[in-house]
């Protein structure tokens, strides 16, 4: 299939897209769909940068209410509804708590998450209503006591981010674009001062191929600025960088289905605890970086400053020998006039070069389907392609049922591929085995994701195709040497690539645990 792909991208292409995060991947969708020849190329894995690190929140935005961005608001929440009839086996709603410790606190955030279930007008993922003390308690079992007088019910959804990636590039592959992982744009080629398409290369053979193309867009996130500065190296940056860092800690810590939304940090943000994948993830910060990178770390201030704002709302509070992942990201934020990256806009930005390099940048996950629609009007009305309408408000996601209730179960996150997972799981008994005793993910999943996933090496799978990584750092660690094993034996690699893999993985693993 790759070597296929791979002969496939030496072809013309009316789009060719950089980046396979959310951005890249809902144009390509967007771009096969129309019905254009698209190829879209990824330098790493899908969503390996920051499309994996999201608080995996499909939202309106509750604080961007509170500074008035209403528009930003409405088209989120319409975005959120696509989702989730287009995702379902993806995108779940999920109810939120706000607790109040003091009186004035209901009506003061009822107000406001009224008004937000008002904008959501006919998506609303339910009603918004008010518990009394004992109400609050029967539902968020952990939530500190002392003071309370109540809470706020309200409705979001909350998503799969890496699944979602994947997801959205077999859409587009079913769509018959060429799509590809661990390749990257090298350069640009140009004709009589326009780009017409890129170099790429290879990262498993170091092979050079031309990709030729009518449009090129970069959606490559916190890189936007590196290929904007290939295209013209005197252009002045677009973007401002800003990191946000998550703790996962066990289920117990909510003890139930229910997220709890703190309405105010000392620094004046919001943080959630948020019940995801069998665990609970609590994030996030929101610190000003300075290098754009891959892996961007924490900082041990990070996690102090989410165990300080959690735990006064926990009877019982976490410790740090209770987080069992820690994983953050960098915000691609288009560089304003405020000097503080959270009062950034969350908006995205289109704009074209002389020479015709579309750059895409900022927005949200839940808003990618509606930056891919206006990327490809925006080329459109340049006169860079052929007018066709967009289709992707109807589009159903790779894995989604075209009829009927979304796959229930422990493998509902594969949505009609469950089925293959299922009869894996029954040709072979060692397949249906889970990778570790602290896990739920089995050894079938790491055969799909070789045979149907595009995995290529042994942190997509364990960190992205299923995400043990961020569900727990450690049992991810421990399971490597297996998932590696069985992987070389898929993708015919030799015992020495699998040892690789398991080093690279441990070192990448040992970044997302704390030390004691
Ligand atoms: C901490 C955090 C929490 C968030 N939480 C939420 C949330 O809950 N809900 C929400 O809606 N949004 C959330 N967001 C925002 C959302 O995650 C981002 O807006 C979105 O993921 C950005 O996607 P992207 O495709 O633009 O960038 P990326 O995901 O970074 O993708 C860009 C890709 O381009 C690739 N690339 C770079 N250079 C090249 C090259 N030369 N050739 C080929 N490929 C290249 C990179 O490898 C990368 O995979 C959050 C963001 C952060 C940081």
């Amino acid at each position: 299939m790759r070597t296929r792909d791979l002969e496939l991208l030496q072809q013309s292409f009316d789009v060719l897209i950089i980046g396979g995060g959310a951005t890249g991947l809902g144009i390509a969708v967007d771009a096969a769909t129309r019905g254009y020849r698209t190829a879209l190329v990824e330098a790493g894995d899908f969503a390996q940068a920051t499309s994996s690190r999201a608080t995996k929140l499909v939202h309106g935005g509750v604080r961007y209410l509170a500074s008035g961005q209403i528009h930003l608001v409405y088209e989120a929440l319409h975005e959120r509804a696509v989702m989730l009839r287009n995702a379902p086996h993806l995108v779940q709603a999920l109810p939120f708590v706000l607790p109040a410790y003091k009186w004035i606190d209901l009506p003061f955030y009822g107000i406001g998450l009224k008004i937000y279930d008002l904008l959501s007008g006919q998506s609303t993922m339910g009603p918004t209503s008010f518990l009394n003390r004992k109400e609050t308690i029967q539902r968020l079992p952990n939530i500190a006591t002392k003071n309370l007088c109540g809470s706020i019910v309200y409705h979001d959804g909350q998503f799969d981010d890496a699944r979602l990636a994947l997801a959205l590039a077999r859409t587009a592959q079913d769509h018959g674009a060429v799509v590809l992982n661990y390749v990257r744009s090298r350069s640009f080629i140009k004709t009589g001062g326009k780009i017409t398409g890129a170099i790429v290369q290879d990262f498993e053979t170091g092979t050079e191929l031309i990709v030729h193309a009518k449009t090129v867009i970069n959606a490559t996130g916190i890189f936007v600025d590196d290929l904007r500065s290939q295209d013209d190296p005197s252009i002045p940056r677009l973007l401002s960088v800003s990191r946000g860092t998550h703790i996962v800690v066990a289920a117990a810590v909510l003890a139930g289905e229910t997220a709890i939304m703190v309405p105010k940090t000392p620094d004046g943000r919001v943080i959630f605890a948020i019940p995801w994948s069998g665990r609970v993830v609590i994030g996030t910060t929101d610190l000003a970086a300075t290098t754009v990178e891959m892996e961007p770390g924490h900082q041990e201030s990070e996690i102090e400053y989410l165990m300080e704002t959690i735990n006064p709302y926990l009877a019982t509070p976490i410790h740090r020998r209770d987080i069992l992942s820690v994983f953050s990201g960098l915000r691609p934020l288009v560089t304003g006039k405020s000097s503080k990256t959270s009062k950034l806009s969350r908006e995205h930005h289109i704009d074209s070069s002389p020479t015709g390099l579309i750059t895409v940048a900022g927005g949200k996950w839940t808003t990618y389907r509606r930056m891919a629609e206006d990327v490809l009007n925006f080329a459109i009305k340049g006169g860079m392609l052929p007018g066709k309408p967009c289709q992707t408000d109807a589009v159903k996601i790779h894995g989604a049922p075209t009829s009927g209730a979304p796959i229930a179960g422990p493998l509902f996150r594969y949505g009609t591929d469950a089925a293959e997972i299922e009869r894996l799981q029954q040709s072979d008994p060692q397949f249906a085995a889970t990778i570790d005793a602290a896990l739920s993910f089995t050894f079938a999943e790491v055969v799909f994701a070789v045979r149907h996933e595009m995995a290529r090496t042994l942190e997509d799978v364990l960190s992205r195709r299923m995400r043990a990584l961020l569900v727990d750092a450690k049992a991810a660690e421990r399971a490597a040497p297996a998932v590696a094993r069985l992987m070389a034996k898929e993708l015919s690699a030799s015992p020495d690539w699998a040892q690789e893999q398991v080093a690279a993985f441990q070192t990448l693993a040992s970044t997302f645990y704390l030390p004691k």
